[in-house]
């Protein structure tokens, strides 16, 4: 992408609305623009990341063997007077009509259309496990949308439902999605640590929330501090089998990591004092395990090995999606702005041109990016007729991971400079050789 030719409205100014440091940087970097409280527009690179994430997510769910699809934002309260929860849900839900005076809904989440979509259509216990998930915006009127979209009415959530014959299997499928979800944060540049959680509207026995540790976040933890040292890495396995998933899950979960609304004293004073910690922390995702709770409420049986009709057991699991791009905001930036990690960058890297109407910087800067493309990378060419200082600054404030900066003096020598914007450092290389190197960073990613 050309900047010339981009939608990118940085603002100068430092908006006074946003308290916290990513909810600024997103208004700055013209990620986001707010349509009203709590509502967000996605401009073009902000969309971009969203998009990434989104990805990540769909390519992590896919290693599991759980099945896309996509159910629609507006429901019928139908369904949700079936579960009971039409009333309960209270005044987060926005609830409507339509010209026919039928009551309707905005989706908070989709436990009641996914649980009818399967007694519709599965019957057996031979089209078991079955795990279907979307990513598909919500809407919760919250008392106080706040911090961007870390706290919206309207965000994205990947949200995700399994089907069991067992309580067991339906265990199994816990595990399966604590492993994915620790996958999918890592691959972001995000450590969020599993932690005992309380399962509010949504019910039931098993829940863990994974949060993000940083200053500004609504939840306060506690924790051991050797949790922090652990990573789930490049780590194969194999997503039957039972054991290897369960074992992960010990791993991740045995150590004290609660939110305030599980967090036990006398538990936590067992844990040796040099490693006590209490933080805050931001809630990136949450899984759940509710045994029969849907399905015995709205009839989701299917025929047992035995012939006897069986309710299955089902979870649900949920990651923010759009809250995710405050999250790794608030754990990746600097004074002068943000800084992408590679897994979720918008576009790989920048071009600054130094002196732009020079022929032979702008030819350089041509083939640069014609090679970079021609590579597989997605850079952007910062083609303005700027002065250097406000080239470097737009580049630092989007945080694009790394720059490639070409000018006449380096020309001369055959260099142009590449400079890592996490450590600031930089290295003279032929232009070929920078390709070299963003090909080798961003392999595999
Ligand atoms: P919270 O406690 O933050 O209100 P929740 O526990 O009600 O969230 P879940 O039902 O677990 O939310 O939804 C799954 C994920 O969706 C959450 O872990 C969070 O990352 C994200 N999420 C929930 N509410 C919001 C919101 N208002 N704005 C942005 N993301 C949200
Ligand atoms: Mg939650």
């Amino acid at each position: 992408m050309r900047m010339s030719r981009y939608f990118l409205p940085v603002l100068k100014e430092t908006p006074r609305e946003a308290q916290i440091v990513s909810h600024r940087l997103m208004l700055q970097a013209g990620l986001i623009k707010q349509a009203s409280a709590g509502i967000y527009s996605w401009l073009p690179m902000g969309y971009k990341v969203l998009e990434r994430l989104s990805r990540i997510v769909h390519e992590e769910q896919a290693r599991a063997g759980h099945l896309a699809m996509l159910m629609p934002t507006i429901q019928s309260a139908d369904l949700w007077r079936e579960s009971g929860r039409y009333d309960a849900y209270g005044d987060e839900m926005l609830r409507i009509k339509d010209r026919g005076g039928r009551e309707m809904l905005f989706t908070p989440t989709a436990e009641e259309l996914v649980t009818d979509i399967f007694r519709s259509h599965v019957s057996s216990y031979k089209d078991l496990p079955l795990t279907l998930y979307q990513i598909q915006w919500k809407f919760r009127d919250e008392t106080r949308p706040r911090f961007g979209v870390m706290r919206g009415r309207e965000f994205l959530m990947k949200d995700g439902y399994n089907f069991d014959l067992t309580a067991e299997d339906a265990l199994h499928s816990y595990n399966r999605h604590l492993v994915t979800y620790l996958r999918t944060y890592e691959r972001m540049g995000l450590q969020a640590i599993p932690m005992r959680a309380d399962s509010g509207p949504i019910g039931g026995e098993d829940t863990h929330e994974f949060l993000v540790l940083a200053e500004t976040g609504e939840s306060e933890v506690f924790y051991d501090s050797e949790i922090t040292d652990l990573t789930f890495g490049d780590r194969d396995i194999d997503f039957d089998d039972k054991a290897a998933c369960a074992a992960v899950l010990a791993e991740f979960t045995s150590r004290y990591a609660r939110t305030d609304e599980t967090h036990d004293e006398a538990v936590f004073a067992e844990v040796p004092e040099a490693r006590r910690r209490t933080a805050r922390g931001i809630e990136v995702g949450q899984i759940f395990y509710f045994g029969t709770k849907y399905s015995d409420a709205m009839g989701a049986t299917v025929q047992g090995p035995d012939g006897k009709p069986t309710a299955v057991h089902m979870g649900s699991h949920g990651i923010g999606v759009s809250r995710l791009l405050g999250a790794i905001i608030e754990a990746h930036h600097d004074g002068k702005g943000i800084i992408w990690p590679e897994g979720v960058t918008p576009f790989h890297a920048g071009i600054v041109n130094l002196r732009q109407g020079d022929a032979e910087t702008d030819a350089a800067c041509e083939d640069l990016y014609a090679q970079l493309r021609k590579a597989g990378l997605d850079p952007l060419y910062d083609d303005r007729d700027e002065r250097a200082g406000a080239k470097f600054g737009t580049m630092d404030l989007i945080g694009l991971p790394w720059r490639i900066t070409v000018g006449p003096r380096g020309l001369k020598s055959g260099v142009v400079e590449l400079t890592s914007r996490r450590t600031g450092e930089s290295v003279e290389v032929s232009p070929a050789d920078a390709v070299a190197r963003l090909v080798a960073v961003y392999d595999g990613i």
